[in-house]
C-alpha cells in the first residue's frame, strides 16, 4: 500500500566509491559496481564472467561492449531478513562451472562488502568444506572491510550446519523459510504461490509410508499432525530462526539488526530440553485460512473443536516465554499423542 518513502537514499544519491576489487582465489574476484561497470579493467583483467547481487542490474550497455561477457543476476536488497541462502546453490554453480574453464569471474554488489562477500564466503566454505570462521578469516585477509550484515551470517551459519547444502528436513531451516514466508505475506497480504510448498501434506491423508507417531484430535481422533510436522522450541527463546542454532543462553539479540557472535566457534552443544507447553507445527494443509489470512483459529477440519491458532506476523508467546512467528500451534490439552505401532501390537 504505502510506497517507499521518497526522503530514502536511493542510489544515484551516492556512488559506491572508486573501482574497488580484490582476488579472493585464484580466478575468483569480488568487489563493487564500480569496477563491475569498469569495461577497461574487465578487458584487461580478462574477467568473462559477472554475478551480480544488488537491488538491479548491471547496465545492458556492458553486454554491448563485452560480448562475451556471462552475467547472471540475483536481485536482493543489503537486509538482514532478506533471503539470500535458497541462492547459495546457483551461485555455487555459476562460480564453480566459471573456475573450471579456468576462465575468471567477478562477484559483485554494492560495495562488494555483504551481499557479495556473503556468496563469496557460501562458495568457498562449499568448495573446501570449511566452517564459517576459517572461511570469513581467509577471504577478510583478502578483503579486509568485508562484512556480511547479521542475518546473511546467519545464513552461512545455517549453511555449515546443513553441510553446505540445503536440507528442507532441518527445522531451523523450515523456520527460515517460515520467517522468509511470513515477510512475503506481511507485504502481500496473502501467502504468494511460490511459497505453496510451504504448506505441507495433510498427515491424515498420507497412505504413502504414513508416519506412526501422530497426533490427533482429543475429540474426534482425527489425526492433525505427525511428529515431523512439529518444530520443537526451548524455553524461554526468541525463537527466530537464527537464535536456535547459536545456544546462548545468556545473551539475545534485541533486534534483527544487532548484530550476532556468529564468528566465535562452535561451542560444546549442551543437551536441549524442548518445550511441551505448546506444539508449535509446520503450517498444514487442513489449515484452510492460512493461506489468505495473517492470523486466526486452527480448528479441527473433522468435528470444527479449537485446537490452536496461527498468525503470520504477530507469532505468538509460548507460556514458557518463547515467542515464535510466524507460528502455528495447536494447544496440548486439545490433542492425543499416538504411535501407530502401539496401536498395532495391542490389536494384534
Ligand atoms: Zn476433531
Ligand atoms: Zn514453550
Amino acid at each position: 500500500m504505502a510506497q517507499e518513502s521518497t526522503d530514502k537514499l536511493i542510489r544515484e544519491d551516492f556512488d559506491a566509491g572508486p573501482s574497488s576489487y580484490d582476488e579472493i582465489i585464484p580466478g575468483l574476484y569480488l568487489g563493487n559496481v564500480t569496477a563491475a561497470t569498469d569495461v577497461e579493467w574487465l578487458k584487461e583483467a580478462k574477467i568473462n564472467y559477472i554475478l551480480t547481487i544488488d537491488s538491479c542490474p548491471l547496465p545492458r550497455k556492458i553486454q554491448e561492449l563485452l560480448p562475451n561477457l556471462t552475467m547472471k543476476y540475483i536481485q536482493v536488497t543489503d537486509m538482514p531478513r532478506e533471503d539470500l541462502l535458497t541462492h547459495f546453490e546457483d551461485s555455487y554453480e555459476f562460480i564453480d562451472h566459471t573456475l573450471q574453464l579456468n576462465d575468471k569471474i567477478l562477484v559483485h554488489c554494492y560495495f562488494g562488502v555483504s551481499r557479495s562477500a556473503t556468496i563469496v564466503i557460501a562458495y568457498l566454505m562449499k568448495k573446501y568444506g570449511k566452517g564459517l570462521f576459517d572461511t570469513f578469516e581467509a577471504v577478510r585477509e583478502k578483503r579486509r572491510f568485508v562484512g556480511p550484515n547479521a542475518g546473511f551470517l546467519a545464513q552461512l551459519k545455517l549453511y555449515e550446519e546443513m553441510g553446505f547444502g540445503i536440507d528442507n528436513t532441518n527445522v531451523q531451516f523450515k523456520m527460515y523459510r517460515l520467517q522468509v514466508a511470513a515477510d512475503k505475506v506481511r507485504k502481500a497480504k496473502i501467502l504468494p504461490q511460490n511459497c505453496a510448498e510451504l504448506i505441507k501434506p495433510d498427515p491424515a491423508l498420507a497412505t504413502v509410508r504414513p508416519e506412526p507417531t501422530v497426533y490427533r484430535c482429543k475429540k474426534c481422533r482425527r489425526i492433525v499432525a505427525s511428529v515431523s510436522n512439529i518444530l520443537p522450541h526451548t524455553p524461554k527463546e526468541k525463537q527466530i530462526w537464527r537464535h536456535i542454532s547459536s545456544k546462548k543462553t545468556s545473551k539475545q539479540s534485541k533486534s534483527s539488526h544487532e548484530p550476532l557472535e556468529p564468528l566465535e566457534r562452535k561451542e560444546e552443544q549442551q543437551p536441549v530440553e524442548f518445550c511441551t507447553k505448546i506444539l508449535f507445527v509446520e503450517p498444514l494443509a487442513w489449515m484452510p485460512d492460512i493461506t489468505h489470512n495473517l492470523e486466526g483459529k486452527l480448528n479441527c477440519p473433522k468435528c470444527s473443536t479449537k485446537l490452536g491458532s496461527f498468525s503470520w506476523i504477530a507469532g505468538s508467546q509460548c507460556p514458557c516465554g518463547s515467542k515464535i512467528a510466524p507460528a502455528f500451534y495447536l494447544v496440548p490439552s486439545k490433542v492425543d499423542w499416538s504411535n501407530a505401532v502401539q496401536n498395532v501390537q495391542v490389536t494384534v
